[in-house]
């Protein structure tokens, strides 16, 4: 037997920026990075995709960011920004997927230019997909523009694309070049998807910060209103507790069976699909925090008082607790298969994040099916 040893290890770093009207030519925040990743002799080009949400209420953007990029002496604008569907539909479109691949192409975007996504948690995972399988992977840059996306799934490492109905069945690890969170889009949101983006914040402060959640408790009636300096603290802490956990876990990409930021997800996942994507990620979100709340109380793990905080603290947010297709009749339900398919997704032993307490999650690895059945019909008939 002979073999040939192979080891190497790539670094990554980048940058979360937080800036406000990203675009203004006042505002060199944007500029300075790209410049700062300038090449001598190298004339970079920029493809810009952008979520149609945006394009639709800010319509002078496109506008702006020809002006603003005008001024890159080495960078050249894809002239054309490409609008595409936002939501969830974003990703359940097979031939969108391909179309801005095509773009990619016909654009000639190279490994040392930029593709730019602008728009929600839905249009960045597309987005980042077509950047990291074009070419084996093209730079990419976000400007996450709702509240979860800035918070959680803008800030991280993973992009992906649903598939027979899967969710982000195909994607990457695929850390980006850089991130800006530009404030002024946040104005713009649906009440809907505002209220829906804080739940990553409630779930990942449950998980590792309870000081972060009283923060939360205590402003809630400023966050049901989006008064703006406590969403944007809201958003800040919940980034930095994400990029905290992905970076200093020691599995960033996710190669171990634990997902601790997924607390709440397998059943979220699995209504989204259920409910043909008519529930938001994060309104999936809260149910799936809500489920395993109960759970985690009813199976002597979370004190009693705890599970009273959280629930309260989800209504004070106008957030769900429950939804139909929740209910179990038996193992064969559908909402079950969210958990074979959770483990599914990331291999190996099933995972799943409890709460010890406010702040303590804790993994455990079966669920049993009578507890998760009285856990949703107190969810139905309780609260
Ligand atoms: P979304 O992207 O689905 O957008 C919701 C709606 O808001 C869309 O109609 C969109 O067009 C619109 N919109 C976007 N920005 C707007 C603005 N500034 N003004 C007005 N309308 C605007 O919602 P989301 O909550 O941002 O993202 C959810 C997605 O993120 C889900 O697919 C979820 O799976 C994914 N996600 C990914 C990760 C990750 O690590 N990659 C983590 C968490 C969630």
């Amino acid at each position: 037997m002979s073999y040939i040893q192979q080891s190497f290890s790539i670094q990554f770093d980048y940058k979360v920026f937080f800036s406000e009207n990203l675009f203004d030519p006042a505002n060199t925040c944007f500029a300075d990075f790209l410049e700062s990743r300038a090449e001598e002799g190298i004339r970079k080009k920029l493809l810009f995709i952008v979520d149609d949400g945006v394009t639709r209420h800010h319509p002078q953007l496109q506008e702006q960011i020809t002006a603003y990029c005008g001024n890159l002496s080495s960078y050249e604008l894809v002239q054309d920004v490409v609008v595409v569907p936002g939501g969830e539909a974003a990703k359940n479109d097979l031939q969108l997927f391909y179309w801005l691949v095509n773009a990619v192409d016909q654009h000639g975007i190279d490994r040392h230019s930029y593709v730019i996504g602008i728009g929600g948690g839905s249009v960045l995972d597309l987005v980042g997909y077509v950047a990291a399988v074009s070419h084996r992977g093209v730079r990419h840059i976000r400007i996450p523009t709702t509240v979860l996306s800035q918070n959680d799934s803008g800030v991280g490492v993973k992009n992906g694309i649903n598939y027979h109905g899967k969710k982000n069945f195909l994607g990457t690890f695929a850390p980006p070049a850089a991130v800006f969170n530009d404030s002024r889009f946040l104005g713009t949101l649906d009440e809907r998807d505002w209220r829906s983006g804080m739940v990553e914040a409630v779930k990942v402060a449950l998980i590792k910060d309870a000081t972060f959640f009283a923060w939360m408790e205590s402003n809630a009636p400023l966050l049901t209103e989006a008064e703006s300096g406590s969403l944007q603290y809201l958003i800040y802490r919940c980034a930095e507790l994400h990029m905290a956990h992905i970076g200093g876990a020691g599995d960033p990409f996710e190669s171990g069976s634990s997902r601790p930021l997924d607390f709440g997800h397998w059943a979220a996942h699995k209504l989204e699909q259920l409910t043909d994507f008519e529930l938001r990620h994060g309104e999936a979100v809260s149910i799936g925090i809500a489920l395993d709340s109960v759970y985690s109380w009813l199976t002597g793990m979370l004190p009693e008082a705890d599970l009273h905080r959280i629930v309260r603290l989800l209504k004070q947010l106008r957030l769900p607790l429950y939804h139909p297709l929740l209910e179990i009749e038996d193992e064969n339900s559908a909402i079950m298969a969210g958990l074979g398919e959770f483990r599914e997704h990331l291999g190996g032993r099933l995972t799943i994040s409890l709460l010890r307490a406010i702040g303590k999650g804790e993994e455990v690895h079966a669920m049993d099916l009578d507890v998760l059945r009285k856990a949703v019909s107190m969810l139905r008939d309780k609260w």
